[in-house]
């Protein structure tokens, strides 16, 4: 049983399947790992130990019958934002402190379907606004190869647990880099989807034309077996495209011979840790010689990512949040006057200080006096990095560069200052704002901490960039390498 932990979730099904060990053992060992790091690390916010229990013992007499899906037996975490029937979902808020949703997401209910079984619901920031996981009501997580440090945000629970090998692999948003960001700085790998490619269906919203579901897993293998489940139509999300999916995982091991590998000037910009772009430029010379061919592009509108996002994304926040008014369901002040006060006291108590600088910020611009001047001309300069990425695929398969411009900062290191906090993600919001498929996985270590390269595709190129991530995968060791204390 020792060594069940790093094992990969390919290998867990398999070995499940096979029956070398139980659901129930397997369920157990988690949960055991899970409750003895919460203490240092947070990565949970809820644990469902009787239910998971329960569910492993299902899943157990569902294998022994020579039943089960692709994933029968599996522990999975999902992020605190995707619905779950009967189990608390927060959104890492004490808005939603008290809320049970009544149904599962879509996300949930498909990996449900598909046999996993959720061990627990995730920290993240607070609404998923953040890159350090600092903004939760329920304290920062911790990065497991050093916990002086942040894990990333806003998936930092569930990038911290797949770290930590607590699960094998959990789900994840990401609506300016929340998968890919932590992913990078916990050393594991993870996948952003094209936009609508997973349904929002049940998912918190956030920034609705920016927010995706994907996964966080130790290798691109593992991503590509649980988003195969995922991902598709649904008729209850209007934003989810009627594309078929492909058999992601029998997809990953053709051949990369060819493959022409664009190399984002604007990633190796001034901002870039010299160690990082080191390791990245490295991992490109690794791509060499797996026979993809290098060329530079150029997207010149990438450099205005981040200030077209923080137009976008607070604007569209300011209105999804407007939901959250004391009447319905989340906080309620205690003994309000009249229905202003309710609303007034409801959303200050229920609302931390990073989620209320979006509301305003966004209320901001889209109001009368300022709607042209910055979120229409937000979304204006949104259509360029859309057109820039465009032209940049009609000669290359996919460009190659950092997730992010550091290794993992110290906690408290960049709280002051939003506006250094919001940089973390200059690599990533492109992806989002043209709602492209993007993966990080890990491509080495500067100082004993993880750097993540990243690939970035054209729409509903999950496939390939998945593949182009297994070849590094076969070629190194990088995801193979567990925190010292989680081995
Ligand atoms: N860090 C970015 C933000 O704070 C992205 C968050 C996310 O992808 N959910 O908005």
């Amino acid at each position: 049983m020792t060594d069940l932990h790093t094992s990969t979730l390919t290998e867990l099904a398999a070995g499940l399947r096979a029956r070398r060990f139980s659901s129930v053992e397997l369920v157990r060992a988690c949960l055991d790992r899970i409750e003895a790091s919460q203490g240092t690390l947070n990565a949970f916010i809820s644990v469902t130990r009787d239910s998971a229990l329960r569910e492993a013992a299902a899943a157990d007499a569902a294998l022994a019958a020579g039943g089960g899906g692709p994933l029968t037996g599996v522990p999975i975490a999902h992020k605190d934002l995707f619905c779950t029937q009967g189990v608390r979902t927060s959104c890492g808020s004490r808005m939603l402190d008290n809320f049970v949703s009544p149904y599962d997401a879509t996300v949930v209910a498909r990996l449900k379907a598909a046999g996993a079984v959720m061990v627990g619901k995730t920290n993240m920031d607070e609404f998923a606004m953040g890159s350090s996981n600092e903004t939760s009501y329920y304290g920062p997580v911790r990065n497991p190869w050093d916990t002086s440090l942040v894990p990333g945000g806003s998936s930092g629970g569930s990038a911290a647990a797949v770290a930590a090998r607590l699960v094998p692999a959990a789900t994840a948003t990401d609506t300016g880099g929340s998968i890919r960001q932590p992913a990078a700085l916990c050393g594991i790998t993870g996948i952003k989807p094209t936009y609508g490619r997973v349904s929002r269906y049940g998912m918190v919203a956030f920034a609705s034309s920016l927010d995706q579901g994907g996964v966080l897993a130790t290798t691109a293998a593992d991503a590509a077996l649980v988003l195969r489940e995922m991902a598709g139509f649904d008729v209850n999300d209007s934003t989810s495209v009627d594309v078929p999916v492909p058999d992601y995982v029998a997809a990953l091991e053709q051949p990369l011979g060819g493959l022409k590998v664009g190399v984002l000037k604007e990633f190796f910009d001034k901002g870039l840790d010299p160690k990082n772009e080191e390791r990245v430029r490295e991992s490109l010379r690794v791509y060499e010689r797996l026979g993809a061919t290098l060329t530079e592009v150029s997207l010149p509108n990438l450099p205005l990512s981040v200030p077209v996002y923080y137009v976008v994304a607070p604007a569209e926040c300011s209105s999804n949040l407007a939901r959250f008014d004391g009447v319905r369901f989340g906080h309620r002040c205690e003994n309000p006057r009249d229905l202003q006060d309710l609303y007034r006291r409801s959303r200050a108590e229920g609302f931390g200080a990073e989620v209320k600088r979006r509301i305003m910020t966004g209320t901001y611009v889209l109001s009368a006096g300022y709607y042209d001047a910055y979120y229409l001309k937000a979304q204006r300069v949104r259509q360029l990095i859309n057109a820039d990425f465009v032209r940049a695929f009609q000669s290359v398969d996919v460009l190659i560069g950092p997730t992010t411009p550091t290794p993992a900062f110290a906690l408290g290191a960049k709280t002051a200052d939003p506006v250094t906090m919001y940089l973390n993600d200059i690599y990533t919001i492109g992806a989002n704002l043209a709602g492209l498929p993007a993966v990080s996985l890990p491509c080495g270590f500067v100082d004993g901490l993880p750097v993540g390269l990243q690939i970035v595709g054209p729409h509903f190129s999950e496939a390939r960039v998945l593949q182009a991530a297994h070849a590094y995968q076969r070629a190194t060791d990088w995801h193979a390498r567990v925190p010292r204390g989680y081995a």
